[in-house]
């Protein structure tokens, strides 16, 4: 008989009751290191006081009243993306697939609000994720996700990534924008080299085309800066955000600069949910830790060093894995042998790590993460290799 949840995710079996910082505590009392916070989304770990706090004294005042009304905690909010970011306008929604579905809505509305509406048509890359919604699966482009789900979505053309040549060559006379990830996360912690980046912008200044970024992975501090496309030293024009937002709370945004954002007059878009009472407190919460000073510079402090662990640890065990990569705590180890079988030796050894595509181990510890927590993680991880090595054995693996 099938179970009362729907068999869509092959879970682990495992179970947790608490958590606190980076450290997770089972049912049954075992203890994990979370270097996947969920899925780098809770970004300010487990038990986060502050958050906690900021989601409790809400809940007693309101938790919902609808965006029939003004919502002070999201005026607020907005209010604080803005100035930190290149945005003018942020709209605030539940999910990454709501943020990117919202983009895309917004890229085309520009587009045909400047009376341009044959220019619907977006360029991606190879290797993308974007979300699961029709639109936001056209966008991702991956065939095995979109098998069985009827008509894709028209309007996305996919080329190479890091490659300009293959973007320009698909440009047209139907171009309305750009969309990509600083950093591919779900495609194996792949990041853009940053002249590729820096050309995106020139050529949507060139063309006339709206650039826009998925940050919903790399943004709200992931990677040492607040956004991973200011490592570029460039702006998007329009940019989507969820995950580590509100620190786990369901929370997305799509910062805009005034063009875009414009077009988005009363009727053309919403959400029943979006930037409620509740989840509004949630993100302020999270941005006073992820804005407070010095955060930042630790996130990318903590992340030089893990990734020079990792760097050794793929020179040590050459026969486990071939490279590491990514940036700030948005990390992955290409793998050798199966990133299943990797993840499992880790799980063994007391660390959760998440897997990505490319045969890619994904590390993203919460941003909050201690350096007695990374050098924790680095011996288990050690541990891990030593156990995949052939010849290891069985009982060597008990
Ligand atoms: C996770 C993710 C999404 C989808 O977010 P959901 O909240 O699962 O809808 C979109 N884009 C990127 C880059 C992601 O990592």
């Amino acid at each position: 008989m099938i179970s009362a949840l729907m068999p869509n995710y092959a879970r682990a079996d495992l179970a947790f009751e608490r958590g606190e910082g980076a450290w997770l505590w089972t049912v049954d009392g075992r203890r994990f290191l979370d270097f996947g916070s969920g899925i780098a989304t809770a970004s300010l770990g487990h038990g986060n006081q502050h958050l906690a706090d900021a989601i409790a004294e809400q809940a007693h005042k309101v938790m919902h009243v609808s965006n029939l009304y003004r919502i002070p905690g999201a005026e607020r909010l907005a209010q604080r993306l803005v100035d930190a970011s290149f945005a003018d306008s942020v709209f605030f929604c539940n999910s990454g697939a709501e943020a990117n579905e919202a983009m895309i809505k917004m890229i085309r509305k520009t587009m045909a609000e400047a009376g341009k509406p044959e220019r619907f048509r977006i360029i991606c890359f190879e290797g993308a994720f974007h979300g699961r919604t029709l639109a936001t699966l056209a966008a991702t482009g991956n065939a095995k996700y979109l098998a069985g789900f009827g008509p894709v979505v028209e309007g996305f053309d996919h080329v190479p990534f890091n490659n300009m040549n293959a973007v320009r060559n698909a440009i047209g006379p139907g171009t309305a924008g750009i969309m990509v990830e600083p950093i591919q996360g779900e495609g194996g912690v792949r990041a853009a080299d940053m002249q590729f980046l820096r050309d995106l912008r020139a050529v949507c200044d060139e063309f006339g085309l709206i650039l826009g970024m998925d940050e919903v992975q790399s943004g709200m501090g992931r990677t040492g800066k607040l956004f991973a496309h200011e490592w570029a030293g460039i702006v998007p024009d329009v940019m989507s955000v969820a995950k580590g937002i509100a620190g786990g709370f369901p929370l997305g945004a799509v910062l805009a600069k005034e063009f875009v954002a414009k077009n988005m007059v009363p009727g053309t878009h919403g959400s029943t949910f979006g930037g409620n009472p509740l989840a509004c407190a949630a993100g302020n919460a999270a941005l006073d830790v992820i804005l407070a000073p010095g955060f930042l510079q630790e996130v990318d402090r903590k992340g030089r060093k893990l990734r020079a662990a990792l760097d050794k640890i793929a020179r040590d065990y050459p026969t486990v894995f071939a490279d590491a990569r990514g940036m700030g705590l948005l990390l992955g180890m290409k793998c050798v042998l199966p990133q299943g079988e990797v993840q499992a030796a880790c799980v063994a050894e007391g660390l959760l790590a998440i897997t990505a595509g490319d045969n890619v181990l994904r590390l993203a510890p919460p941003l909050v993460v201690t350096d007695a927590d990374l050098d924790a993680a680095v011996a288990m991880l050690d541990r891990a290799a030593r156990r995949c090595l052939p010849g290891a054995g069985k009982a060597a693996a008990k």
